[in-house]
């Protein structure tokens, strides 16, 4: 494993390990941004584990064999470079939260970004990832920074 990086890949300006790193350590995410966030980091740093914990239990990648699936989360950090995590919007309720999300993606050249809002669902206490509606970069507007829950679902509903 390369070693882990001092900045958090999550773009917070914080310390990898007072971050999301503590996250990956087995800390409980305390809101759906922050785990949105500690998923994002855990793709930067291959830690495909947590990645696979941190799915809702009706998610279907968890009907995968664990083993295979974590390798592979694990290695799409080997295919992939991601940038970087804007996140625009984030709101909760006791058990269900949402995230939207502009994740900067590069895979050999192209250009894979992607505007996604995510749903978060509370499982045992903990948050955990359940759905996502994507739109890919070249529908999305020049500037993403401004663009709304409402505008962003506009957007997805056009496809
Ligand atoms: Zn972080």
């Amino acid at each position: 494993m390369p070693p882990l990086p001092r900045e958090c890949p999550c773009g917070s300006n914080q310390r990898y390990r007072a971050c999301c790193g503590a996250l990956h350590d087995g800390a409980i995410a305390e809101t759906p941004e922050a785990l949105m966030r500690s998923r994002w980091s855990a793709f930067v740093v291959g830690r495909g584990d947590y990645l696979f914990e941190t799915l809702a239990s009706s998610h279907p990648d968890r009907a995968a064999p664990r083993e295979a699936a974590v390798r592979e989360l694990s290695r799409a950090r080997e295919r992939q470079r991601f940038l970087r995590l804007s996140v625009l919007h984030a709101s909760a309720s006791e058990d269900e939260g949402e995230v939207l999300f502009v994740a900067r993606i590069f895979e050999k050249g192209v250009d894979r970004s992607f505007a996604e809002l995510s749903r978060f669902t509370r499982e045992d206490g903990a948050w955990r990832y359940e759905s996502g509606v994507l739109v890919p970069a070249d529908r999305l507007p020049e500037d993403t920074s401004a663009m709304t829950r409402d505008a962003f679902l506009a957007l997805a509903s056009e496809a």
